[in-house]
């Protein structure tokens, strides 16, 4: 097992996997930029290090990660979400100066951040992809000829996008000649690639998405899926683990064919195959090779400590679960509190957290790296905080996250929270008939005044449960 291990992250996740190191014996040590000199990953790691004035440049620096990490001598990296984590450059400058990568080879890193590859790969291996463009589209004129055969709507997707962004819907031939340019702008400065590729449009679909772990003896196994179907503009809001939408055989075969997608390119680590589903059809979307931000959920139904896992299986070890072992219990929901004013377009809010009072008691989890006092840089992502609740059924899950979000205190800065209060109430919600078309429908939901009082909860509680009843 290694020895000691540098985290090329900041924030929730740093702080995620400076626990798991902690537990398992593992020396961690983090790195921080000027903005972060007060974060918690900072506080919580056993060393931290700075890496310039400059918000992210140190948090991008392959080479000068590589070398602190030898020169503080580190035997792994695990670079969380975001920034470094889909690069396979860096996991090849990782592997070259003989530190471990915690994440899959740089290859399949290389395959699977490249959309048009994956999904050839994909339809190699007899995974059912979402029908669009064999490759990268050459010019608009290809692009309307396509959409022309696939029919409309489509999406105009960038090749190399990630966190929801880069993709367009195109109803008809003029919105898709308006969207071609900007897709490629916003792919060329997002992700530093203008290739764009396109789908048709699944309308309405279910995301659901399935954790796999592989190990580096080629045994692959899934840890069941996620519906993150609850979300704005491409971007998952609320997450659930298993997804109350699925028959059993569904799940069951949207697992085999995550496990599938895994072996056939000789994927190693943990990872995410996301698929959308749409009445009995399933499609291969995207693969994502690193944890993901909704790991959390997965860890509550299953009791697998995926970042544990995650450092087993990149130090050589076996994984220590056949399929036959793991099971679900109960559901889990993550809340992704963002700071941000959702009754304002979801403008991002910077500031000092005035106040900040975790919730806790039964089935309640909180992976966070902001503390009362504790000043939000805007630099950044938005999402500061991820509540997760757990219960034995459906609906004690969505009253606890009722009870739970009515319990946490954020405050100095906007957040998305209230606004979830009024999804869990959703008589649409709470009988998990919700698809990721759920959000714009409903932007009566905005509508809140923040409620806090105790009974209020008793109140909405008593009330959503009558409504669900019928009553
Ligand atoms: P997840 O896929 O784990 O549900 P998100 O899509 O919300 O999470 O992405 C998590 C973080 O990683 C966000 O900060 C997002 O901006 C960043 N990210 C994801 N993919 C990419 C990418 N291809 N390039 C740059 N940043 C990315
Ligand atoms: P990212 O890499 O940014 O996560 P994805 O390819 O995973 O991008 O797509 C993000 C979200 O966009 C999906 O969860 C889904 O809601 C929507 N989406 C993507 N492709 C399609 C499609 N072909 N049809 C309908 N919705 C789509
Ligand atoms: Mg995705």
């Amino acid at each position: 097992m290694f020895k000691k291990l540098l985290i090329a992250n900041r924030g929730e996740i740093a702080v995620r996997i400076v626990r798991a190191c902690a537990e398992m014996g593992i020396r961690s040590v983090a790195i921080y930029t000027e903005p972060d000199r007060f974060s918690l990953h900072v506080k919580r790691a056993d060393e931290a290090h700075f890496v310039g004035e400059e918000p992210l440049a140190g948090y991008l620096d392959a080479r000068g990660i590589v070398d602190l990490a030898r020169e503080t001598g580190c035997d792994a990296i695990h670079p969380g979400y975001g920034f470094l984590s889909e690069n396979a450059e860096f996991a090849r400058v990782c592997k070259q100066a003989g530190i471990a990568f915690i994440g899959p080879s740089d290859s399949v890193i290389a395959k699977m951040g490249d959309k048009t590859a994956a999904r050839a790969a994909m339809r190699e291996a007899s995974v059912p992809v979402t029908p669009g463009s064999e490759g990268n589209l050459a010019n608009v004129e290809e692009a309307l000829a396509l959409a022309e055969h696939i029919g409309f709507p489509v999406m105009l997707k960038a090749t190399s996008g990630g966190g929801g962004r880069g993709i367009r819907r195109c109803d008809s031939a003029e919105q898709l000649k308006q969207a071609w340019g900007r897709v490629i702008s916003e792919a060329t400065k997002a992700f530093g690639s203008a290739d764009v590729f396109m789908e048709k449009c699944i309308v309405d679909p279910h995301h659901i998405e399935v954790q796999i772990l592989a190990d580096t003896y080629g045994n692959a196994i899934h840890l069941f899926e996620r519906d993150c179907s609850i979300q704005r503009r491409n971007q998952k809001l609320i997450e659930i683990a298993p997804s109350p939408q699925l028959t059993p055989e569904q799940r069951a075969y949207v697992g085999e064919l995550a496990v599938r997608a895994a072996k056939a390119v000789g994927y190693e680590n943990a990872g995410t195959v996301e698929f959308l589903v749409k009445e009995n059809e399933i499609y291969f979307m995207e693969m994502n090779t690193r944890v993901q931000v909704e790991h959390t959920i997965t860890e509550q139904i299953t009791g697998v400590d995926i970042v544990r896992e995650q450092i087993r299986i990149a130090a050589g070890e076996k994984l220590a679960f056949r399929q036959e072992d793991i099971r679900h219990y109960g559901y889990a929901i993550q809340f992704r509190i963002n700071a941000e004013d959702p009754k304002n377009e979801f403008l991002p809010t910077f500031g000092r957290i005035t106040r900040y009072y975790a919730p806790g008691g039964p089935g309640v989890r909180t992976d966070t790296a902001i503390y009362t006092g504790y000043t939000i840089p805007p630099y950044f992502d938005s999402m500061c905080l991820k509540l997760v609740v757990w219960g034995m059924t459906w609906e004690e899950t969505l009253n606890r996250g009722v009870r739970a979000l009515n319990d946490m205190r954020v405050q100095g800065v906007k957040t998305t929270a209230p606004y979830y209060q009024e999804i869990l109430q959703h008589p649409d919600f709470r009988s998990g008939r919700f698809d990721t078309g759920f959000v714009p429908a409903h932007p009566e939901l905005l509508n809140y005044s923040v409620k806090r009082h105790p009974e209020g909860v008793a109140l909405a509680i008593a009330a959503a449960i009558a409504a669900h009843a019928g009553l």
